[in-house]
């Protein structure tokens, strides 16, 4: 789960990083007012959930007030890579005279977490990593060791850091670190970190992502999700408990087990296909459950046929059957479904979809060639 940079800058500084004063607004009118409570330069800074922001004019100084609620009213009304901006951040404009990228993600391969900072910071870092990666400097953490003030200077020196600024960075990177580690992040990142007109550190942009699989244990962070970025088909299934995710293919798949999904994706790929999704029902799937799925894979225009494999264990093949044809009673559609039953009630389930007409199959093999078949057809 991404962060807005608000939001992180917010969990930064209460770990001790500098950030400007400043406040999130929904409208002009209270963007003005803030920038009236702020006094002198403001920064107006769209919340979308990407990076370039500033590329794509979604920062802007104002000099004032009034000049404030402008620009707020049009970065507003902006789009940004496809995504509205709802909000914007008015911060206390920073005299930048240095950008400094600073951040902390895991290296899988290390298998480690990995602090990484560059003196040539700001909004073109991607084009450094590319081009001269050897002006990021990386220093890995023991997770069980922590991050030690002697791995921080490495850093302070290896980015050329004036002397006078290290006891700031160092209290800057521990900061970051130990956000990184109590959220459960995989990116704790500032870009810039900035050295002031007046010699100050300053983090002036924030960005974190939070590993989904701890969010249990954060009911405080899952509140900051902002559910505009996310697809509406996986919002969707997450209100129902499926378990959604979305493929380049043309097959769309529903499926009970995690197992047994993935097996059903790699027999349609043997077969010449391509799944359009990852869909796991789970056990014990109610015709409510079924009918959820049904219409979120219709809902993915470039699926064209359906491979439903269903083993009944807990869940019963009637049941199954009869949420099918709720859902296409909800959702007419011309998509040609493949049904594979098998298990607890698989015979009453296949005689209601049999007298509805769908395509059944005896065994996975004939399930995918079917609907492999069906999908370049249609
Ligand atoms: P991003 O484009 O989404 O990464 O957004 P940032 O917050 O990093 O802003 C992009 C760029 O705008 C920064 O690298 C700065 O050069 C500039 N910028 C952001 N905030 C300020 C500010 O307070 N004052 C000045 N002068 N420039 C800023
Ligand atoms: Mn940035």
């Amino acid at each position: 789960m991404k962060l807005h940079e608000y939001q992180s800058k917010q969990i930064f500084a209460k770990y001790g990083v500098p950030i400007p004063k400043g406040r999130v607004a929904a409208t002009a009118i209270e963007a003005g007012e803030i920038a009236a409570e702020l006094g002198g330069r403001v920064v107006i800074k769209s919340q979308v959930l990407v990076g370039g922001r500033g590329k794509a004019g979604g920062i802007r100084l104002a000099k004032n007030p009034r000049e404030t609620e402008e620009l707020a009213a049009q970065i507003l009304s902006m789009e940004i890579k496809g995504l509205p901006v709802r909000k914007v951040l008015i911060d206390e404009a920073a005299q930048i005279d240095k950008e400094i990228y600073f951040g902390i993600t895991n290296d899988r391969a290390a298998r480690k977490p990995v602090m990484m900072a560059s003196a040539a910071g700001g909004v073109d870092i991607e084009e450094v990593a590319r081009v001269t990666p050897e002006k990021i400097i990386k220093v890995h953490i023991d997770p069980l060791l922590g991050l030690h003030d002697y791995q921080t200077w490495d850093i302070a020196a290896g980015i050329d850091l004036p002397r006078d600024h290290w006891r700031a960075f160092g209290q800057i990177a521990h900061g970051l670190w130990n956000a990184y580690v109590a959220c459960d992040a995989t990116l704790a990142e500032i870009n810039p970190l900035v050295i002031t007109a007046d010699n100050r550190l300053l983090g002036v942009d924030g960005k974190m992502v939070i590993d989904d699989n701890a969010l249990f244990r954060h009911p405080d962070l899952v509140e900051m999700r902002d559910l505009d970025v996310e697809a509406p088909s996986e919002i969707e299934a997450r209100k129902y408990g499926l378990t959604y995710i979305k493929l380049d293919g043309n097959i769309g798949c529903m499926v009970n087990g995690a197992g047994l999904a993935m097996t059903t994706m790699d027999i349609i790929k043997l077969f010449g296909g391509e799944p359009a999704n990852f869909l796991d029902i789970g056990g014990g799937a109610s015709a409510d459950k079924v009918s959820a799925a049904l219409r979120i894979i219709l809902s993915d225009p470039s699926v064209k046929a359906v491979l439903l494999n269903v083993f009944g264990g807990i869940t019963r093949g009637d049941e199954v059957a009869r949420g099918i044809l709720s859902a296409l009673n909800d959702v007419k559609t011309g998509v040609p479904m493949v049904i594979r039953l098998v298990g607890t009630n698989a015979e009453e389930g296949r005689q209601i979809l049999a007298d509805a007409e769908m395509i059944t199959a005896e065994t996975l093999v004939q399930a995918a060639q079917k609907a492999v078949a069906a999908a370049k057809t249609n």
